[in-house]
C-alpha cells in the first residue's frame, strides 16, 4: 500500500493566510507546459522507488490543480499509470469507493465549478473523491479571508456534484477569526448536514510567516483571537458535526461513514508516498525527502535528475516523535501493541509522561489504545509536544 501526491504549484491569486507554494498563473507564458513536462519526467524517474509497492491513492493537491484544464491533469494521471502498479480505478458512480480500489482526489476550488468543467471531468472518469475549500458561507468571511470566491459558487459546486455525480467529495471550513461569530458557524454547519456533505474538514486561522496575514497583524489591521474564543468555535463545531452522525476521525476531519480521506489517514498511518512538482515531500525506506520548492529551482533539479532537494533519514527518536504526532492527532490514538513492538525502549517515558497528573485527564485508555479525549484534543499541540524525546 503506498500513496502519490501531485502538487500544482499555480494560484490565480494568493489568499492572505496561505503559505503553500504556489505562483501566479501567467496566462500567456510557458510555464504550465514546463511544468507539465519536468511533472512528467519526475513520475517516471522516480517509478524505481515503488517498483513493488501498490499504489492506492493518488492526490492531486496545490495550489489550485482546477486551474489546469482537465486534459492536463489527465496527461498526469496517464504518466502514473504508465509508470506505477496503481490498485484498479472503479466507476465513480458507484457510491463508496472500496478499500481495495483506487482513490483519486481533485482539489477543485469552487470558483472553477462549472458545467464545463464538471463535464470534462466525467468524461475523463478517473477522478473518484473531489475536494473544495468552502472556508465560509458569507461574502463578508470569504472576503477577509481573501479568497477568489463567493458564497454562490460555493452553492453552485454542490449542485454540479450532485449533477454530474460527484457524490464522494470534501469541504473545508476556516474558523477562529475576529469577524465570525457563532451564528454564522451554526448556519454553515447546519447547512451542511442538510445538504448531506460527506467529509468536512474545519480548520483554525493560523498566522504564518510570511504571509499577507502576517504582515497585516504586526500592523495591527487584522487580529488573533484568543485561546477561549477557538475553542468555544471549536467545540461548538464539534458539537453539532458529532451529534449528527459525522466521525470526528482525526483533529481537523470529520466524516460520515466510509468516507474519511483513505489518502490522508495514510499519511497518519506512516504509509509510504511520492511527492511530486515543487516542494512536494516523500516518505519512502524510512526518510523524508522534499523537493525544490521555487518552480525554476525545481525544473533545475528535474533536468540535474536530482531526485530530491534534500532527505532526512529518521533516527529511532524521530520515529517515535513522529509516531506519538501522527497517532494523538487520529481517533484511533496510539496501538500499545505497535508501541510495545516498535517502540519498546520509550516505553518507559510514554507511560511517566501518560501518568502524569496534569495530563491524566486529558485521555481515553483501553486495554488496547490510548487517545486524547474531547479536551485533549483542543490542547492537543501542547500534550504532544510533551511526549517528544
Ligand atoms: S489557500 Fe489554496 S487557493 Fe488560496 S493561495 Fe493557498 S493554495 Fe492557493
Amino acid at each position: 500500500m503506498s500513496g502519490i501526491y501531485v502538487h500544482i504549484p499555480f494560484c490565480s491569486k494568493k489568499c492572505g493566510y496561505c503559505d503553500f507554494y504556489s505562483v501566479k498563473l501567467c496566462k500567456d507564458s510557458d510555464n504550465v507546459q514546463d511544468f507539465l513536462d519536468s511533472i512528467c519526467t519526475e513520475i517516471a524517474q522516480k517509478s524505481y522507488l515503488f517498483h513493488n509497492q501498490e499504489v492506492t491513492t493518488v492526490y492531486f493537491g496545490g495550489g489550485t490543480p482546477s486551474i489546469l484544464p482537465p486534459d492536463a491533469l489527465e496527461r498526469i494521471y496517464r504518466t502514473i499509470c504508465d509508470n506505477y502498479n496503481l490498485a484498479p480505478n472503479i466507476p465513480r458512480s458507484s457510491s463508496l469507493v472500496p478499500q481495495s480500489s483506487l482513490e483519486v482526489t481533485l482539489e477543485l476550488n469552487p470558483e472553477h465549478a462549472t458545467d464545463d468543467y464538471f463535464s470534462h471531468l466525467q468524461r475523463l472518469g478517473f477522478i473518484n473523491r473531489l475536494s473544495t475549500g468552502f472556508q465560509s458561507m458569507t461574502d463578508g468571511g470569504l472576503r477577509y479571508l481573501g479568497r477568489n470566491h463567493s458564497v454562490s459558487d460555493n452553492y453552485r459546486y454542490l449542485e454540479l456534484c450532485r449533477k454530474y455525480g460527484f457524490d464522494n467529495f470534501s469541504v473545508d471550513y476556516i474558523f477562529g477569526y475576529e469577524t465570525l461569530d457563532d451564528f454564522q458557524i451554526e448556519d454553515a454547519f447546519r447547512f451542511f448536514i442538510d445538504e448531506g456533505i460527506p467529509h468536512i474538514s474545519a480548520y483554525s486561522l493560523g498566522f504564518e510567516e510570511n504571509t499577507p496575514f502576517m504582515l497585516r497583524l504586526r500592523k495591527g489591521e487584522i487580529h488573533k483571537m484568543d485561546d477561549d474564543f477557538y475553542l468555544r468555535q471549536f467545540r461548538l463545531i464539534h458539537e453539532i458535526l458529532e451529534s449528527d452522525g459525522y466521525n470526528h476521525y482525526e483533529i481537523s476531519n470529520y466524516s460520515l461513514p466510509g468516507r474519511h480521506s483513505r489518502h490522508n489517514s495514510n499519511y497518519w498511518n506512516s504509509v509510504p508516498y511520492l511527492g511530486f512538482g515543487p516542494s512536494a515531500h516523500s516518505f519512502y525506506d524510512g526518510g523524508r525527502s522534499w523537493n525544490e520548492r521555487k518552480l525554476s529551482d525545481y525544473h533545475r533539479q528535474i533536468s540535474e535528475n536530482r531526485p530530491y532537494s534534500d532527505r532526512e533519514i529518521l533516527t529511532p527518536d524521530d520515529l517515535f516523535n513522529e509516531y506519538i504526532m501522527l497517532r494523538l492527532r487520529t481517533r484511533e490514538g496510539i496501538d500499545k501493541e505497535y508501541l510495545t513492538l516498535h517502540f519498546a525502549n520509550y516505553l518507559k517515558h510514554f507511560e511517566k509522561i501518560l501518568r502524569r497528573r496534569d495530563l491524566i485527564d486529558y485521555f481515553e485508555i483501553n486495554d488496547r489504545h490510548v487517545r486524547l479525549n474531547i479536551n485533549g484534543v483542543f490542547i492537543s499541540d501542547y500534550i504532544i509536544s510533551e511526549f517528544f524525546v
